[in-house]
C-alpha cells in the first residue's frame, strides 16, 4: 500500500484519537515507526520517570532492547487510522481520546 493510499484511509480529524503506548510491552521493535503514514512515532531510550513506572518484566524487557522503546512524539498528527495498532507486535498501542 502506497504512502498516499494509507493517508486517503485515515478519517479522524488530526489529534481526535492519540496513540498510548504500554511501556511494560514495547520492545522498540520499529512496526509502529514504519506503519504510520504521519511520522507520528520516533524510537528513543525511556526516561528515569518511565523506567519507574516498568514491572520487573518490563524492566527485563528494557533491559534485553537496550532501553529503547516508540513515542509517540507527534501525536496531534494521528488520524485515528489504527495501522500502528494492527502493525505492534507486542500489542503495546492503543487509541485513545484526546485529553483537553
Ligand atoms: S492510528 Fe497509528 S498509524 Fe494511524 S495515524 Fe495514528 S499513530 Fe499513525
Amino acid at each position: 500500500m502506497t504512502d498516499e493510499k494509507k493517508k486517503a484511509d485515515c478519517r479522524q480529524e488530526p489529534g481526535t484519537l492519540v496513540p498510548v503506548v504500554d511501556r511494560n510491552r514495547c520492545e522498540g521493535k520499529r512496526d509502529c515507526v514504519e506503519a504510520c503514514p504521519y511520522d507520528v512515532f520516533e524510537i528513543g531510550p525511556i526516561g528515569p520517570g518511565e523506567r519507574r513506572g516498568l514491572t520487573i518484566v518490563g524492566r527485563l524487557k528494557a533491559f534485553a532492547h537496550g532501553g529503547l522503546q516508540a513515542f509517540a512524539v507527534r501525536a496531534e498528527a494521528c488520524r485515528g487510522c489504527g495501522l500502528c495498532v494492527v502493525a505492534c507486535p507486542e500489542h503495546a498501542i492503543t487509541l485513545r481520546p484526546r485529553k483537553a
